[in-house]
């Protein structure tokens, strides 16, 4: 259990974790094998905080799930605070980025898809985020322009690029800035690309942002 999870920067755990917004339906060919239509503005979600976990720690299978996905994702960690931010000046509130995973109970998630619920069940169980450490913005020269990947026992499952993304950062940034303000240590996982799929006790995990973030993890 982590009450007050931080991210790691520089090789040190030095920015605490705030909001963590998910991004749905960002990547068309996801949205299609969800049998989900691409909608017209940005859909959003909320992972606790709690749910991070770091490099080499474990997902957990919670016992009220026999289904439960990897979802990998850019992750767009915010560096300066701001409300309404233009896109042209996103740029300046984003620290850096990161790989993460959006772990969803998938057979709950469904659940509550029929039912009208939230998603907050199926998407905020403990170690539900696995998060790599953070790369500085400035040594990533186009954010769009990444291979993003995720591999289970060595077994290549998901494997696209951020040119998919449906949105710029700059877009994302302003839209979800839109809503509810943005604070350092926020974090913006932009939504998966096609291939989510199952996990399994025992499982090794494996996902890449392209040269920049590596993250392993186990699922006990
Ligand atoms: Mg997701």
């Amino acid at each position: 259990m982590t009450c007050a999870p931080r991210l790691n920067v520089d090789g040190r755990q030095n920015i605490p974790v705030g909001k963590i917004i998910c991004l749905a339906r960002t990547y068309r060919k996801h949205a299609a094998e969800m049998d989900s239509p691409v909608a017209d503005d940005i859909v959003m979600f909320l992972k606790p905080a709690s749910a991070v976990i770091h490099d080499g720690q474990a997902i957990r299978i919670p016992q009220g799930s026999t289904e439960v996905h990897h979802e990998v994702e850019m992750a767009v960690v915010i560096g300066q605070p701001g409300s309404h931010i233009p896109a042209a000046e996103a740029a300046s509130h984003i620290h850096g980025y990161a790989v993460a995973l959006d772990v969803t109970a998938r057979d709950l998630q469904r659940d509550a898809k029929q039912q009208g619920h939230p998603w907050a069940t199926a998407k905020g169980y403990d170690t539900f985020c696995p998060i790599s450490t953070v790369v500085p913005a400035a040594a990533i020269p186009d954010p769009h322009a990444l291979d993003l990947s995720l591999a289970v026992n060595g077994e290549r499952r998901q494997s696209s690029t951020t040119a998919m993304l449906l949105y710029t950062v700059d877009d994302i940034v302003a839209a979800v800035s839109a809503v509810m303000t943005l604070c350092p240590g926020d974090l913006i996982l932009t939504g998966t690309p096609e291939g989510v799929g199952p996990l399994h006790r025992g499982d090794s995990v494996e996902a890449r942002l392209d040269d920049y973030c590596h993250l392993t993890v186990s699922v006990e």
